[in-house]
């Protein structure tokens, strides 16, 4: 039996891990968190009995306590109830599918009491990858990716040295606006952008597929997980989503994984690393699809993607800017208040105002989070 607690279990990734779990017998929840959603935390705990549940809000926790009070689940509440999860003796794998820089210290915490990471926070690598590598190596434990090109990255490499790779061949869909031109975007509405071509995610990485921004996240995120410079990470747009990711070996090799678009793959390759378990759903059908297509990122009106190169190779505290401000570009955009094309504009300025720190510790790279939160309020302002 593997004991795993879900951060996140009521969004995109967490219930799609939960559904896992209902065919996988010798898998057993033992914790659960969430933001706010109660309701569905509520039926969650009624059907997975976790030991424990944390809600982010002192008031979803409240709430939460009064509908569960005839179970015997603990609760617990913010950041707190967070790394008290990650301490849990019996966890044996702490899934990581919340959204934000708020996966940062309950992945540390878990690390360092020797939990295994089954990762789709990229917000945690992005930011304080420096941090977060180098205390799993050193504590020998695993971090598992989920988000389905790291995972087809890390399924292709399947335990090579990384000096033998070449180049890491990161694909990407395009989003919905790909082909459009930087004029176009400008008119594109909320309702536009949440149209996702392949893929059905949460809200905020939507958009960010839209932007492009979600793929330089990604090459930031795979550049610490596969310890592999900048310039060998390179993005291939392939607009059917069937090829992953690649990884391109120094004798010329080419390794892939393709699959149909369906997390619950990657998110099953974590949980049950090195086994692979059969699953229901659509398979590949190569005669249907006929052609592979592939064609280089347009770095001009997709500056979101440019602007991440230039935050990963500045480092430091620059790719906390980065995702800060884009996080709050994101959620001014899905409230209607700024337009599609603003999202990189803002990025871009907040890069532009930050002073960058070095080697920032968990502390600075919060206040940076902070600092460029009130940046982008000034500048809609
Ligand atoms: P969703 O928005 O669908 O879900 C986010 C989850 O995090 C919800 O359970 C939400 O709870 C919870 N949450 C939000 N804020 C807090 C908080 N302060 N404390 C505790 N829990 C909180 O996101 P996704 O599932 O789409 O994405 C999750 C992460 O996985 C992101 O980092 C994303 O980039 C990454 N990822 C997602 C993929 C996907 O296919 N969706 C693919 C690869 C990576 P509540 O519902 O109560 O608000």
């Amino acid at each position: 039996m593997k004991k795993i607690a879900v951060l996140g279990s009521t969004g995109s990734i967490g219930t799609q891990t939960l559904d896992i779990v209902r065919i996988n017998e010798d898998l057993k929840v033992v914790a659960l968190a969430a933001g706010s959603n109660v309701e569905l935390m509520e039926k969650q705990i009624r059907e997975f009995s976790p030991r424990m549940a944390v809600m982010w809000s002192e008031k979803a926790c409240e709430d939460l306590r009064a509908r569960v009070a005839d179970t015997e689940v603990k609760i617990g509440c913010g950041m707190e109830g967070l790394l008290e999860i990650a301490a849990m003796e019996e966890m044996e794998v702490l899934v990581t599918a919340i959204v934000g820089m708020i996966g940062i210290r309950p992945t540390i915490a878990a690390i360092e009491n020797g939990k295994t990471i089954a990762l789709a926070n990229k917000e945690t690598l992005v930011t304080a990858g420096h941090i977060i590598m180098p205390l799993a190596e050193k504590k020998k434990v695993p971090i598992l990716p989920v988000d389905s090109e790291h995972s087809a990255i890390f399924q292709s490499m399947n335990g090579e040295p990384a000096g033998r790779v070449r180049k890491i061949l990161l694909t990407a869909s395009g989003g919905p606006f790909r082909g459009k031109t930087a004029n176009e975007l400008k008119d594109m509405k909320v309702e536009d952008a949440l149209k996702h071509p392949n893929w059905a995610m949460g809200r905020k990485i939507t958009i960010d597929s839209a932007t492009m921004v979600n793929k330089g996240l990604e090459v930031m995120e795979a550049k610490w997980l596969f310890g592999v410079d900048l310039d060998r990470i390179e993005v291939v747009v392939h607009p059917q989503s069937i090829i992953h990711s690649m990884v391109e070996y120094v004798d010329g090799a080419v390794m892939a994984q393709l699959g149909m678009p369906d997390m619950k793959l990657p998110i099953a390759y974590a949980l049950f690393y090195p086994d692979r378990r059969p699953m229901d759903g659509e398979k590949v059908d190569f005669f249907k699809l006929g052609t592979l297509t592939f064609e280089k990122p347009d770095l001009e009106t997709f500056t979101g993607l440019k602007l991440a190169f230039k935050a990963a190779e500045q480092g430091g505290s620059m790719p906390t800017v980065y995702n800060a401000a884009n996080e709050r570009a994101v959620s001014l955009f899905l409230e209607r208040k700024i337009g599609f094309m603003q999202i990189p504009e803002l990025i871009g300025m907040a890069m532009e105002n930050h002073r960058r720190v070095a080697d920032p510790s968990v502390d600075e790279i919060l206040r940076t989070e902070k600092e460029t939160y009130e940046f982008i309020e000034r500048a809609i302002n």
